[in-house]
């Protein structure tokens, strides 16, 4: 059963802040609170969806749309080689808000990603990478 208070539902209805980075008619992307490795991103769709079980296709298709932007504006900004996609669908396999979402990490060589859901950035550190993904948009 989806939960209509979940941070991301918050964040969806302008309830939570979060550092925006993109938004069309059926999703919306931000920087990851936490975030693995600079330029952590995140993109939802604007639906009552917990995980890609019950994503209505149309959501699905505009959401990958969506998640395609932003890898390469995330890639670009960071200059990164590679970059993963990764999306946990329950909480056996991980997922910790239960709003579906695609995490964006961009990767270089050699640097790990941090933990997980661990450590939460200032969002004014967040906002000058932001800015640089915005511009590559
Ligand atoms: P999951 O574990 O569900 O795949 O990922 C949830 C993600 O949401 C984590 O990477 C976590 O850092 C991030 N997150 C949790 N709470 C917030 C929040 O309030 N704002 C933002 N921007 N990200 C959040």
């Amino acid at each position: 059963m989806y939960d209509k208070n979940n941070i991301f539902a918050k964040i969806l209805r302008g309830e939570a802040p979060c550092v925006k980075l993109y938004e069309d008619t059926k999703t919306f992307a931000f920087m990851d609170i936490m975030p693995q490795v600079p330029g952590h991103s995140l993109v939802i769709p604007k639906c009552d969806a917990e995980n890609i079980l019950d994503l209505p296709a149309d959501y699905a298709a505009a959401t990958i749309a969506a998640v395609q932007k932003l890898a390469a504006a995330v890639k670009q900004a960071t200059d990164a080689p590679g970059v993963m996609v990764a999306q946990l669908n329950g909480s056996a396999a991980g997922q910790t808000v239960f709003h579906i979402h695609f995490h964006i990490l961009p990767r270089h060589q050699g640097l790990e990603l941090k933990f997980h859901a661990r450590a939460p950035e200032p969002i004014a550190n967040l906002e000058p990478l932001a800015e640089k993904i915005r511009s590559r948009l």
